[in-house]
């Protein structure tokens, strides 16, 4: 049995003041649901003092992005040390960091390692685009971003791995993905080719999450389907009240 998992994605909202706000909001009803990991990623001002607030309750937190090198000339850019100084998982390869921000399967494969090299979990994410949605080629596109992204991850790391399927016509959009249509890219591209990678019996341990535009009202249909096991919700997120009844339909 996966533990159900659900990760807040905030992007770029919320100063200190407002995320502060937020969390203390959420908190207590994301604390009373023991069943399901629970996370939450705000922008990287924020996570010192979220971290602070969250220290000794069971909710996690994460990170956006980080670079693969301990230290160096990377202007504007968090090391591993640093994430881990404050976060336990950390969001790696977003398709908005694909198209805005020069990622790619290499970048996510290094900063995947990077991550685990210091103790984070990772949350890697995948997704096709709409063009390779209509054109047929979801299954090539996940398929190759999974093989390449997750390539020579040691079978026994890559049991902690969270993979995020998140359609890139579906994020922000309210334009969903159907629930069935979801989970077989999750069973039979994404679950298929982890098993091929690190062995059946690690890849039914791998937790695969939904992403797009998740709400309160259509999370329980996502997760009730057999292969996906949690969400990573964008906009959705950013309310304590929905955040907390996507976490509960989860449990
Ligand atoms: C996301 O940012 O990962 C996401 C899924 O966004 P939204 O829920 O807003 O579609």
């Amino acid at each position: 049995m996966r533990k159900p998992f659900v990760a807040g994605n905030w992007k770029m909202n919320k100063t200190v003041d407002q995320a502060t706000l937020l969390v203390a909001d959420m908190l207590p009803g994301l604390e009373a649901v023991k069943t399901v990991d629970r996370v939450v990623c705000p922008p990287a001002t924020s996570l010192m003092v979220i971290s602070g607030m969250l220290a000794g309750t069971e909710v996690g937190l994460g990170a956006q992005n980080l670079h693969w090198e301990e230290s160096g000339a990377f202007t504007g850019e968090l090391s591993p040390a640093m994430v881990k100084e404050f976060c336990q998982y950390v969001i790696i390869g977003h398709s908005e960091r694909r198209a805005y921000f020069g990622d790619t399967d290499e970048t996510v494969n290094k900063k995947t390692k990077a991550a685990f090299a210091i103790g984070l979990t990772p949350i890697v994410c995948v997704g096709e685009t709409l063009a390779e949605y209509e054109a047929g080629k979801t299954g090539a596109v996940v398929e190759r971003q999974v093989k390449e992204g997750l390539k020579d991850i040691d079978p026994k790391t890559a049991e902690k791995l969270i993979v995020a399927y998140e359609p890139i016509w579906a994020i922000g959009t309210g334009k969903a993905a159907g629930p069935e249509e979801a989970n077989d890219v999750i069973g039979n591209v994404v679950r298929k080719n982890l098993a091929g990678m690190f062995g059946n019996d690690v890849a039914q341990m791998i937790r695969i999450l939904y992403g797009g535009s998740v709400k309160s009202e259509n999370a329980g249909e996502f997760f009730h389907q057999s292969d996906i096991d949690g969400g990573l919700v964008g906009g959705a997120s950013l309310k304590a009240g929905d955040f907390v009844k996507i976490v509960e339909a989860a449990a």
